[in-house]
């Protein structure tokens, strides 16, 4: 906890008047209980796997030793998150702290200095271009962390390539406004994908990032598994292990979809690049079959516009998310930020995972101009209908749900005739929802499980009014800014 950064001090800065505004490391808290988390898996898997090899097996992997997880922060400025690796998380090997420019290499330096014995003897600064170091280090570190300021698209490549296998790559971006469908192009010419305007634009954001690091790592016979993919205050980081299996490649289209949004009501469908097909007893991914839509909404009468691909698999792993929950439950006095990233686990934990992207109540009521229902009501009323429904971490007023969109609509269309709307001239989309009969009753009668019974936060407020990021660091490490993710 005496993690002490010199630039924050000539700033008048102090690492512990940062923590004591816990919104401000919520990215490295969240890493950190991921770290340790990994830790703890490695362990086990060297177990099963020493356990399974036995006594007499003399090949290599079963003689060799377990070896601490060597980190790399692949963009570490003045090094501070790889201190802290360093000096909060057990267990840990070297942290290789990579920066290309100079005067933060000799800020890393001083900082490792001023941090103990601990930092001096973990800590490995080191002056280069990260793409460079991550190329010619190949599958040599088991977690690589990017953070950049923006876009992580140019380390991409270099980074799947640098992983160890079973390893991790931690990832953000933070060019919201072009993941998030406010410059599309952009978008498609760094991440490959079309993304959609939305209330879900966020979930999308995570889920063509996703998309991005997979197809990086399939030119290089790996594959990733998503484990922690959250969104958090104006950025998103992704949480990936990396395996390699030229096997598994092939089945990567069937983990991307495009999807098709109406233009006037939001609906909105998922298409798998590939489908399965059987052949001499052999599963093959092939390419998928056209389109099953009508050419326009059944429910609304507009075109359809196309974005992706994106990441159409579960973007968590229930079981590491439990994992790392009652880790930071266990010790909150170690996270600075508990109370925020305790509030996005949670809501991690119940997301269910079978459904890409949600709907948004408060766009079905828009739509329609009518009052709207709780989200309990609506939960329920989903329920009733014989689906299942979670919210998101991503939006408050999120429904995640695996019944279709003519289901939603049925029920919108039975809560309006139980609360009617003003009847308005013109054939806009919620005149066109609502001029069809529901093809069943929905029921708004409370089922078990429909609300959230623990009483614990889910979403935190913002810290203050205009939150929001922080300028880009200078090139003199003296005019360092804190961007607010430190
Ligand atoms: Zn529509």
């Amino acid at each position: 906890m005496d993690v002490i950064d010199l630039f924050k001090q000539d700033l008048s800065f102090s690492v512990e008047a940062e923590w004591s505004k816990s919104n401000l490391v919520n990215n490295r808290d969240i890493s950190i209980a991921v770290l340790r988390s990994f830790i703890l898996k490695r362990h086990e898997e060297y177990a099963a796997r020493s356990r399974k090899a036995g006594p007499g097996d003399t090949t290599l992997s079963a003689q060799a030793k377990y070896k601490e997880p060597k980190v790399l922060e692949a963009l570490a400025a003045s090094g501070l998150r790889a201190i802290r690796y360093a000096v909060e998380v057990d267990g840990i090997g070297e942290v290789t702290a990579v920066d290309n420019n100079e005067a933060a290499v000799e800020a890393c330096k001083k900082n490792i200095q001023h941090n103990g014995s601990l930092a001096s003897s973990k800590v490995v600064p080191h002056h280069a271009d990260a793409r460079v170091y991550m190329l010619t280090h190949p599958k040599e570190f088991d977690v690589v962390d990017l953070d950049p300021y923006g876009s992580p698209a140019a380390f991409l490549d270099s980074a799947v390539q640098c992983v160890a296998d079973g390893g991790i790559l931690m990832c953000s971006a933070t060019d919201m406004a072009v993941l998030a469908g406010g410059n599309a192009e952009v978008c498609f010419s760094k991440y490959g994908s079309y993304p959609l305007r939305g209330k879900h634009c966020h979930e999308m954001a995570l889920r063509i990032l996703l998309a991005c690091i997979e197809s990086h790592a399939i030119r290089h016979k790996r594959y990733i598994v998503p484990i922690i993919s959250v969104h958090m205050d104006f950025y998103i980081r992704v949480f990936v292990r990396i395996f390699t299996s030229a096997s598994t490649v092939k089945s990567s289209p069937l983990k991307l979809a495009h999807v098709y949004q109406c233009t006037g009501c939001n609906s909105f469908y998922l298409q798998n690049i590939g489908r399965i097909h059987s052949k001499d007893k052999e599963n093959i991914a092939v390419p998928n079959f056209r389109l099953t839509l009508p050419e326009v909404c059944s429910e609304c009468g507009h075109q359809f516009v196309m974005g992706g691909p994106l990441w159409s698999y579960p973007i968590h792993d229930k079981v590491w998310a439990a994992s790392i929950l009652s880790d930071i439950h266990a010790m909150r006095e170690a996270y600075p930020a508990y109370p925020k990233i305790s509030a996005i686990l949670s809501s991690v934990s119940e997301e269910l995972l079978e459904a890409p992207l949600f709907v948004s109540l408060h766009n079905l009521c828009a739509i329609l101009k009518c009052t709207t229902p709780t989200m309990v009501m609506l939960q329920c009323a989903i329920r009733n209908a014989g689906y299942q429904v979670s919210g998101s971490h991503v939006d408050p007023l999120a429904l995640k749900t695996d019944a279709p969109m003519s289901v939603i609509w049925d029920i919108m269309r039975c809560w309006v005739k139980l609360h009617p709307v003003k009847h308005r001239p013109g054939n806009h989309p919620g005149n066109v929802i609502l001029s069809q009969e529901p093809k069943f009753q929905a029921k708004f009668s409370r089922v078990l499980g429909a609300s959230v019974t623990r009483k614990r936060a889910r979403f935190m407020p913002n810290p203050e009014k205009y939150w929001g990021p922080g300028t880009k660091a200078g090139r003199n490490p003296r005019t360092f800014q804190m961007d607010n993710r430190n």
